[in-house]
């Protein structure tokens, strides 16, 4: 019933002291330890249960482990190694916000990209380096498209409030992103889907990215 009993290391349990996080919400009791034996999930989860750290203590986590793995060096072209969706630019900001504070001092590096503001700032931004991305799927998708950003090495996907990034009309760039993601490294990926609602779309269109149907929670 503490963070201090998940096996979520001392670094990052030190800066979620540091944020006055004294218990796991139940969605964060349930979804860390799912997330930390490297299956799959989807959790239902409304605004407020806490789902921004269930989904980013595992991924600063598992990060930590794996950021000096070798990466492609194609000039100009980034690859991070975990990409958070999400459907607007206030939220993928404030999920960037607080991966901030869980991942300081850890050397995991974030950043965020979303639509309605100049790319160029956010390409050098990427280029400084990215380990999480947190981004919206139409940016997302002008950055693959000008081929400065590859999803190759993406080990852990996170799909935040799902079911509203297809109510906003965002099926054709998550199809697009999840294709990108699916051809080199599908066996290595770990996917988090975090949604209020559960329609049949969302199996349909999320279905392709999520290897094992996993745990429901509520
Ligand atoms: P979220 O649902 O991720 O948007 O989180 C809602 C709010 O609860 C945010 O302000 C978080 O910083 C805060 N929060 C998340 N987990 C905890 C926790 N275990 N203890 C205290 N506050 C938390």
């Amino acid at each position: 019933n503490t963070f201090a009993e998940i096996d979520l290391g001392d670094l990052l349990n030190q800066n979620i002291r540091r944020c006055k996080y004294v218990k796991p919400t139940p969605i964060q009791r349930h979804a860390i330890p799912i997330a930390l034996s490297g299956r799959d999930l989807m959790a239902c989860a409304q605004t407020g249960s806490g789902k921004t750290a269930a989904f980013c203590f595992p991924i600063i986590s598992g990060i930590m482990r794996e950021q000096y793995v070798q990466r492609p060096r194609v000039a100009r072209t980034v690859y991070p190694l975990a990409l958070i969706l999400s459907p607007t630019r206030e939220l993928s900001c404030q999920i960037h916000d607080e991966a901030k504070k869980f991942s300081y001092q850890t050397g995991v590096k974030v950043v965020v990209a979303y639509g309605g503001a100049p790319i160029n700032q956010q390409l050098r931004e990427l280029e400084r380096g990215v380990d999480i991305l947190v981004a919206t799927p139409g940016r997302l998708v002008d950055l693959l498209e000008r081929a400065r950003l590859s999803l190759q090495m993406i080990r852990y996907l996170a799909l935040d409030e799902a079911d509203r990034m297809l109510d906003m009309g965002f099926e054709p760039q998550i199809r697009k992103i999840v294709e990108q993601m699916d051809m080199p490294n599908r066996g290595v990926r770990q996917t988090m889907l975090f949604s209020a609602t559960f329609p049949r779309e969302i199996q349909v269109v999320y279905n392709c990215s999520i290897r094992l149907a996993s745990d429901f929670l509520s």
